[in-house]
């Protein structure tokens, strides 16, 4: 009988989203499993692929497969169908949500090959009085010694004596050698942590989840800032450990994990997995197998680390849930939440969402009761929550202080006098935001994107955020050729400088994307602010998450409307949490907190809920607003781009896909758009978006899925689909 499976190939072209089927050689039968990845012919390429069926028969002649790349299945079960699950939500190709939840090295590409990385032993072949009895040479004597203590020798630690005394030994077979996989990523020794005795706020929280251990539910821890989340978390775990089980632990992001490994590392020592970007794909990969292998029961990452092959997974828990880094925001679109949720079902295990800012639909779930509320909301250590002052920064830059206010510069001495920390938020990077020639008035702009072009000093260079053009910058203005450069708007690196010159004796660091591009970076930055070698951290939003520094007791935000003015119905929302999370930062152990906001909009009703730091009046707020313009929770939103070189062709197509849905979907949906996309012109491409506003539309995926067939024929033009909620 002959052997058949079905490959899905790994080709970045939607039309070819589909499984070939191929004949296996009898030499490659034993190898063949469902998960493995094989090299098959293609046309006349050779590509790799995933093998998803395997069968005894074909109705079609077809080629054989050429090689089984795999010794161990990269896809199990769930994962296969967790893929198929992933292209339901996303409507992306079935090869791309693979993709997505493999690490790089176990992708079907061909471009990556990763070794394991072997270290030498040696062991002793013989009994010790043995061997020595037969040794003349001294150098072989002191090899022998290293065995008193170790029954395994490093080689390299042999060699260092004598590599030909080494050599020798092992060829008269008096010792003989072994090789053994090292993991690339390895945690710092830290010592051991006992529990915390839980207050009574925490202890009824933690009761109410651990109950329901063994549930499918979705639990919404909201704990303010400060609150022992945490602690929270670490119990439960060590309960769902207990019961012979794993769990599945996700941050928003890499800055968050080193201080929460950390804290996981000394109550769970090694039995630890981490996996986020900060890793090279090397670590990713040892990571990767370390889960695989069941050698570790908890697993700590970024979005990726949700589809971590953790077999009986017994909690699932996202902390900072609001956080929008959870959504994916290229091919396939998915968020994190979806996917926990799914595999929650799968293992039959709860999951838990933890945050000071719930984000609205997931507090709106809690409200409806679909999701269990848990409410956690005083600070751990009694600490009172920090005091909050508003400054109108109208005033402040008649004053000629457009930079720090009187207030903070004042406050920032105090603290420094006291030898406290400070943290200053400015979600800005780059020196200056636009470079403008006073004397005619020329701006740089991206020649690609439709935007001016940040200076950043430390290179020289004017960048693009968008496209990541870069120029150097002139010493005169390249159109009138004047000495008239001016540097407007702030910038991380301009307020360094700036900060730097108003206290030239306090020790500052800078953490935002371009003071983190070196591998550790991050952590390192951390780590020293942590340790006191620096009294004042600044940084963009970067700085605002989940960090917990214990003699921070002052925290600065200097441009807080930044994210008011964005035009997303999320703006709100996000400015709220935002400011929320970065004065959590501030009076964490003994000194309460003072936080300082710096805002052209003191009288904003968003500043006055986080003045009172009154999440329930913001929330109730702005789930009305949202109620009344027909947004999420109490909408489903889905947000289609389409994107061409071709301005005209763009705005034709835009215009077609509208009518198109027009004639297709329910009459519950609405449909916005075509408009400008917030961000038009990238790298020459045009981006036109048609929002769908639906609440329950059985056609809308059937009509989606024609358009996108539509638009495929059409090469000068592409479709995204997103799905925002
Ligand atoms: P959250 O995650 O809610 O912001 P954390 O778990 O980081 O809060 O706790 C904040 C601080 O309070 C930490 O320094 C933590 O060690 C401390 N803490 C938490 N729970 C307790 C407790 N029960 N007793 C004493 N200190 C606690
Ligand atoms: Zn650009």
């Amino acid at each position: 009988m002959n052997m058949y499976v079905d490959v899905l190939v790994e080709i970045k072209n939607k039309h070819v989203d589909k499984t070939f089927t191929y004949k296996v050689p009898k030499s490659l039968e034993a190898d063949v499993e469902v998960g493995k990845r094989v090299v098959v012919p293609f046309g006349k390429m050779t590509l790799e692929g995933y093998i998803l069926n395997r069968k005894d028969q074909s109705d079609i002649e077809t080629k054989e497969i050429l090689e089984v790349i795999d010794e161990e299945p990269v896809l199990n079960v769930e994962m296969m169908t967790l893929g198929t699950f992933v292209q339901e939500k996303t409507l992306a190709s079935l090869s791309a949500c693979y993709g997505a939840m493999l690490p790089k090295a176990l992708k079907a590409k061909k471009s990556v090959t990763l070794s394991k990385k072997m270290v030498s032993y040696l062991k002793l072949a013989m009994g010790y009085e043995e061997i020595y009895a037969k040794l003349t040479n001294d150098s072989q004597k002191r090899i022998l010694e290293l065995f008193q203590q170790e029954d395994l020798v490093l080689k390299k630690e042999a060699n260092k004596i004598s590599a030909s005394a080494v050599k020798t030994m092992l060829k008269k077979e008096y010792i003989e050698q072994l090789e053994e996989e090292v993991y690339r990523y390895q945690l710092k020794e830290v010592e051991k942590e006992a529990k915390k005795i839980f207050t009574p706020a925490q202890e009824k929280a933690y009761q109410k989840i651990k109950e329901e251990l063994n549930t499918e539910k979705v639990f919404l821890l909201h704990g303010v800032t400060g609150s022992g989340k945490t602690e929270v978390y670490l119990q439960l775990i060590e309960d769902v450990l207990n019961l012979g089980k794993t769990a599945l632990v996700l941050v928003p992001e890499i800055s968050l994990t080193s201080q929460l490994t950390e804290r996981f590392h000394k109550r769970f020592g090694n039995n630890i997995a981490v996996l986020h970007s900060g890793l090279s794909d090397a670590e990713r990969y040892d990571e990767w197998r370390k889960i695989l292998r069941e050698e570790v029961s908890i697993v700590i990452g970024a979005r990726s680390a949700v589809f971590a092959p953790l077999k009986n997974i017994g909690i699932i828990i996202m902390d900072e849930e609001h956080s929008e880094s959870y959504k994916q925001e290229n091919n396939p679109r998915y968020h994190a939440l979806d996917i926990a949720k799914k595999r929650a079902e799968t293992h039959h295990c709860p999951v838990i969402l933890g945050s000071a800012t719930p984000s609205l639909s997931s507090m709106a779930r809690a409200i409806k009761g679909v999701y269990q509320y848990v409410p956690l909301l005083e600070r751990a250590n009694q600490k009172k929550l920090p005091n909050i002052l508003i400054v109108d920064m109208a005033l402040e830059v008649q004053n000629r202080h457009p930079i720090l206010s009187r207030e903070l510069e004042c406050k920032i001495i105090e603290k420094l006098n006291k030898n406290e920390q400070v943290m200053l938020l400015l979600n800005r990077r780059g020196h200056s935001t636009t470079i403008t020639c006073s004397n005619c008035g020329y701006t740089y702009r991206c020649p690609h994107c439709d935007i001016s072009l940040t200076y950043h000093k430390s290179s020289n260079q004017l960048r693009c955020h968008y496209c990541g053009y870069t120029k150097y910058k002139d010493d005169r203005c390249p159109n009138c050729h004047e000495d008239a450069l001016n540097y407007l708007g702030l910038g991380t690196e301009k307020l360094e400088e700036y900060l730097g010159n108003v206290f030239p004796t306090a020790r500052i660091i800078r953490m935002d994307r371009d003071s983190t591009t070196t591998k550790g970076m991050h952590e390192k930055i951390i780590t020293d602010f942590y340790d006191h070698k620096y009294d004042i951290l600044l940084g963009t939003q970067m700085v605002s998450k989940g960090l917990d520094f214990p003699h921070v007791s002052l925290v600065g935000i200097l441009n807080a409307d930044a994210s008011l003015n964005i035009p997303d119905y999320r703006s709100n929302e996000r400015t709220f949490s935002l400011l929320c999370q970065a004065s959590g930062r501030a009076g964490r152990k003994d000194t309460t907190g003072e936080v300082i906001i710096q805002t052209f909009y003191p009288d904003n009703f968003i500043m006055q809920c986080v003045k009172e730091q009154n999440y329930q009046k913001f929330c109730k707020y702005e789930l009305n607003i949202r109620k009344t313009l027909k947004y999420p929770p109490f909408y489903y939103l889905c947000n289609l781009t389409i994107r061409s070189k071709d301005y005209e062709e763009a705005v034709k197509e835009a215009r077609k896909a509208k009518e198109f849905l027009e004639t297709k979907l329910d009459k519950t949906s609405l449909l916005l758009g075509p408009t400008t996309a917030n961000m038009f012109l990238v790298n020459k491409v045009y981006h036109f978006e048609i929002l769908i506003k639906y609440k329950s539309d059985e056609k809308l995926i059937s009509a989606l899925k024609e358009l996108d067939e539509m638009c495929l024929l059409n090469s000068k033009i592409a479709l995204d689909i997103d799905f925002l909620s």
